[in-house]
């Protein structure tokens, strides 16, 4: 993987005995998308794994994964970052968030469009939130095979980032990480800006979405 990509191994829906297997090949950032089966897998693993956490996050479900999250990409409404600032004060952590756009072309796809999110860094109140950091943006791509679509969604958040850095993180250097590419677009998301891709099929074969998250031994 180039210089400076970061592989996120997504895990979601396998069990421990596949996340340990790659653990001991050496891969130390795991991505989940459900607070239950996160903190399920996190008390049978190593201590120094980074969860990274993916999916949609309900505001009920923050404390669940605030002590240990070490990134989560998801943040895609004003509320959820406040909560998250809560659960951060209450286990005195500061949690490194990713700002969730949406540019795919999809309606069920989560997250801010570009005018909410300019909206709410204008407003700055997120300047308030002591327990946590804002470290970059996240977006998922149209899911289809067209690769110029996918090509010009990931073109659109790199010169989206920029723009936000240069415009609201100029002097905060931990604002550096743009979270896109999955199994199917990973190559094309590299080629325009990621620094860390999500790569769960790829590594971990398909996923039993039958699985109890509570039998994932
Ligand atoms: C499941 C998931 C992935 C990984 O998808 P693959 O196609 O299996 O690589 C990446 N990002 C998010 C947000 C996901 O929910």
């Amino acid at each position: 993987m180039s210089d400076g990509v970061k592989l996120v191994a997504v895990s979601k829906y396998h069990p421990v005995s596949d996340l340990q297997a790659a653990y001991d090949a050496g891969q130390r950032i795991f991505g989940e998308s459900h607070a239950q089966e996160v903190v399920a897998k996190q008390a049978l693993l190593p201590d120094d794994i980074q969860w990274h956490f993916i999916g949609h996050l309900q505001t009920n479900k923050v404390k669940y994964i605030a002590p240990f999250v070490a990134l989560i990409h998801s943040v895609d409404s004003f509320k959820l970052l406040k909560e998250i600032n809560r659960q951060g004060e209450r286990c005195h952590r500061i949690i490194d968030c990713l700002l969730q756009i949406h540019i795919a072309r999809e309606e069920t796809k989560f997250g801010f469009s570009p005018d909410e999110l300019i909206q709410m860094l204008n407003e700055g109140e997120w300047r308030n939130l002591s327990h946590i950091r804002i470290a970059g943006l996240m977006c998922m791509a149209t899911h289809t095979a067209d690769t110029r679509q996918v090509a010009s969604e990931f073109a659109f958040a790199h010169s989206l980032f920029n723009q936000v850095r240069h415009d609201y993180f100029q002097d905060t250097p931990s604002f550096r990480e743009l979270s896109m590419g999955m199994s199917g677009d990973y190559q094309i998301a590299i080629q325009h800006g990621a620094t860390l891709v999500r790569v769960g099929s790829l590594i971990f074969g398909e996923r039993d979405y039958t699985t109890q998250v509570n039998t994932l031994k």
